[in-house]
């Protein structure tokens, strides 16, 4: 089996802090380089979570499983969000991917980018035209 990258919503099991928080996951599905990523001193689970494997990514959704220090509370699958051509975050925002449109590119009018690269656009626009 080979690695499988995902993302998903998770909170801190330790926070009373309301609101999903958005990361992207490999599932490794290989012990030996799980745990070489695990002893590795630049290892930042905040940033990426490795799991082990697929029994141990679908046991992470438990909330009463206290391997982990959070849990997982959706996960989305890459294929079904758009991706915004210019910087391959979501649309329209990476907080909430598919919730809505995203701004439609200056350069074409018609490719469909992220909300922060609409703006970016739009304020290169606007300064490039003085
Ligand atoms: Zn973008």
């Amino acid at each position: 089996m080979t690695e499988r990258v995902t993302w998903v919503d998770y909170q801190w099991k330790d926070e009373t802090m309301s609101g999903d928080k958005m990361a992207q996951v490999v599932i490794l599905n290989d012990k030996d380089l799980y745990e070489e990523l695990s002893a590795n001193d630049d290892f930042d689970q905040r940033i990426w979570f490795y799991f082990q494997d697929e029994a141990e990514f679908k046991r992470a959704f438990n909330k009463d499983n206290d391997e982990h220090d959070f849990y997982l509370v959706a996960q989305y699958d890459e294929d079904d969000k758009p991706i915004c051509p210019s910087c391959d975050g979501f649309i329209p925002s990476n907080e909430n991917p598919g919730a809505y449109p995203g701004a439609i590119s200056r350069k074409d009018n018609s490719t469909e980018i992220c909300s922060a690269c609409g703006t970016a656009e739009a304020l290169a626009d606007f300064f490039g035209n003085k």
